[in-house]
């Protein structure tokens, strides 16, 4: 690290330390380049931190990483180890307080009991030619929309919006676009991962990566303005001291991202106000056994909810414990957060009865950022979304809002690899992304 005026010099500063940020540093470190990563709280790892508590393996909330999306390309990439277990697609479905057959499979829809004929019909052609839509086309029309005009009975339309809350975690259908809901349970229908140990594995394996390339990741260092000098950007942090760097990453939400940029930010700020961020609530729960192995997964179909065990498929609990999720996607929810804890006991005492006497670990966490913008159908779905770009040169977007590529975190990991590969093509030596992937 080189000194210029008494603040330290480097190629890029990444602002946050984050899954994008710890990716977009590895891909700027292993291009030879000299990278600084300044992360506000005492730990990286941002939303995809893990707690171990007993043995038993809290991910903030369900996590499952889609096999075929962006995020697992670039972990692949960048030889982070993903090792975890594929969950059946085959589950229950809770409607009116009863559980069903979730008809997720071909099968499992002919013999539910949750739809009439008509409806299962109508469900076995959508299904058979589901992967066929072309999602991109739909962006400009919301998801209500697109139910209302393409699937005829309310049971199925109800259905299927409880299939988009599971691969999306939006519960929105009047704003949501229906093209980003269709891209992703196509998404979904490629498989998911529960990984072993948690989301702190790929957290780790990101850090490892990027510090061995040579990337320094400094802690409890909150970034509080970037400040434009032409070729040279100082980075100001929090009770003084700075950074200057010719290009720097911002991996932080999208609030924040405007406030560094101060007035070349102002048009984010707006945006990221009308976009509002997806919610949810989780009461993440670690068992000694499960009272009813049948019932490891459950969808709410007529209320926005979710359980299902991650443990078993991944390892994430000790011998014989089961580590579960239960989960409300929040929309616009304006229950108190006890009224939603006790919504999330009830389905785990329709599900799983007994599970209170067998309890070792709990935690409830009544108001996550799942995702910070919204993919909204008057925006064009992913298309409305910031590009990395920004009004002050030289200064780039990483995040799941950032870019028009994937969703979650498949969105945090595109982004971060176009912010690298921007920040490497605006300082003169020619490396890139691209030129590593060979
Ligand atoms: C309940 C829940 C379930 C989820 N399930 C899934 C799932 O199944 N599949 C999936 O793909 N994704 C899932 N996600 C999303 C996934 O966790 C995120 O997409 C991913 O972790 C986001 O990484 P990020 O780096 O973009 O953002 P973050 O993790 O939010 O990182 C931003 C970082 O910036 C730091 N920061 C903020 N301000 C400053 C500042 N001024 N200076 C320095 N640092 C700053 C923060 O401390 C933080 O570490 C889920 C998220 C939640 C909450």
């Amino acid at each position: 690290m080189d000194s210029n005026n008494g603040s330290p010099s480097v190629d890029t500063v990444v602002v946050g330390g984050g899954m994008a940020g710890l990716a977009a540093a590895a891909y700027v470190a292993r291009a030879g380049r000299s990278v600084v990563v300044l992360e506000r709280s005492s730990h990286a790892g941002g939303r995809a931190i893990t707690e171990e508590r007993n043995g038993y393996y809290f991910n903030l909330g369900p996590h499952a990483l889609y096999k075929e999306g962006s995020a697992s390309h670039a972990l692949s990439e960048l030889g982070v180890n993903v090792s975890g277990g594929e969950p059946p697609t085959s589950g229950k479905a809770a409607l009116s307080g009863v559980l069903h057959t979730l008809p997720s499979s071909p099968i499992d829809v002919l013999t539910t009991s949750l739809l009439g004929l008509g409806a299962k019909l109508e469900m076995g052609r959508i299904f058979a030619t589901f992967r066929r839509q072309d999602a991109q086309a739909q962006a400009n029309v919301s998801l209500e929309e697109w139910l209302e005009s393409k699937v005829r009975r309310p049971a199925v339309r109800q259905l299927f919006g409880a299939l988009v809350r599971l691969a999306t975690y939006t519960d929105d259908p009047a704003r949501m676009s229906a093209g980003v809901a269709i891209g992703q349970l196509q998404m979904a229908q490629q498989g998911v991962l529960y990984l072993d140990r948690g989301w702190q594995t790929l957290v780790d394996g990101l850090r490892t990566t990027a510090e061995e390339a040579g990337a320094v990741i400094q802690t409890g260092a909150p970034a509080v303005a970037i400040e434009d000098h032409g070729a040279t950007k100082t980075v100001r942090l929090d009770g003084g001291g700075s950074y200057e760097a010719a290009s720097v990453i911002v991996a932080t939400p999208p609030k924040t991202a405007a406030e560094l940029l101060g007035r070349a930010g102002t048009g984010l700020l707006a945006w990221s106000e009308s976009a509002g961020p997806v919610r949810a609530a989780t009461l993440d729960i670690g068992l000694s056994e499960l009272p009813r192995p049948d019932a490891r997964f459950v969808l709410g179909i007529d209320q926005p909810l979710y359980l299902s065990v991650h443990s078993g498929v991944g390892d994430l609990a000790p011998p014989g414990g089961t580590m579960l999720h239960v989960a409300k996607y929040l929309g616009d929810d304006a229950s108190s957060a006890e009224e939603v804890e006790h919504e999330l006991e009830a389905l785990l005492d329709l599900a799983q009865p007994g599970w209170r006497d067998l309890l070792v670990e709990r935690r409830f966490l009544p108001n996550l950022t799942v995702v910070n913008a919204l993919a909204t159908a008057e925006d064009g779905g992913l298309e409305g979304r910031p590009d990395i770009a920004t009004a002050m040169p030289g200064v780039y977007l990483a995040g799941d809002w950032a870019g028009s590529e994937g969703w979650l975190a498949d969105a945090s990991l595109a982004s971060a690899k176009r912010a690298a590969n921007a920040a490497l093509d605006s300082v003169s030596a020619p490396a890139s992304v691209s030129s590593l992937n060979r």
